[in-house]
């Protein structure tokens, strides 16, 4: 992937975008606790100020969440590294081969997880959301990943089972698709409850059901029913 994006401050850039600027995100992230090095990696190569409008990439590399318009936000950087790392688990040791993303936004939480797996499937409910985050990722060199415009409740049926689900947005409970669609020890990682409310799940498919973990509490814009 080419990060040396000409005329927008690119890996190389000045200022609030240049490669400084982002390893001292990544180093606040490690001190945070993620210890997973090809998820800091990943963080330290995707070029996040790219995902956003170019009023708001001064702020980039700042650990918060940012609006990417039609009311909805880019993820903070710590929760996409998070949220990454618990869907891995071991890291890049057992590679994750098919994984479903719920909620492609910019597409930044998609660019992370893309190297890391086989084949990367993400949905979103609106269309121009989906459209730009389209466009900018296969600008950007991806050549994994399938996009959908579509209501992930329903999650991907005709490319399930994954290895991995990974949901950007909280429904009141887990859409029971999503956990029919997880093949045998696959995880789903995802925020669940109402607003104030939410925690950051994993549930892992296991020989007689489903393994949940509670991660942490979270912010999550909600899950929203059908297509926009
Ligand atoms: N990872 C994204 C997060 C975007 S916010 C990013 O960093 O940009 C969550 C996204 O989930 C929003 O774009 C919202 O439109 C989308 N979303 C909400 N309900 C959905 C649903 N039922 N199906 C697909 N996408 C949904």
């Amino acid at each position: 992937m080419n990060v040396d994006e000409p005329g927008r401050g690119g890996a190389q850039g000045i200022g609030m975008t240049s490669a400084r600027t982002r390893e001292r995100l990544v180093q606040r992230l490690a001190a945070s606790g993620i210890g997973n090095e090809a998820v800091l990696e990943r963080i330290r190569s995707v070029p996040r100020h790219l995902f956003i409008d170019e009023a708001l990439a001064s702020r980039a590399y700042e650990d918060s969440a940012l609006p990417i318009g039609q009311g909805q936000t880019i993820s903070q950087p710590y929760i996409v590294a998070l949220m990454t790392q618990a869907l891995l688990v071991n890291g890049v040791t057992r590679r994750l081969g098919k994984v479903l993303e719920v909620g492609t936004g910019c597409g930044y939480q998609t660019a992370v997880l893309a190297p890391l797996v086989g084949q990367l499937y993400t949905i979103e409910r609106i269309a121009g959301l989906q459209r730009a985050a389209r466009q900018r990722l296969q600008a950007l060199g991806f050549g994994n990943i399938r996009f959908r415009h579509g209501d992930g409740f329903e999650g991907w049926p005709g490319r399930a089972p994954f290895d991995g689900i990974l949901v950007a947005a909280a429904p009141a409970e887990v859409p029971s698709a999503l956990l029919d669609q997880l093949a045998p020890e696959g995880r789903l990682v995802m925020p669940v409850g109402p607003a104030g409310g939410q925690e950051l799940l994993r549930i892992t498919r296991t020989a007689t059901g489903f393994d949940r973990e509670r991660l942490c509490s979270v912010t999550f814009v909600p899950l929203v029913e059908g297509k926009g």
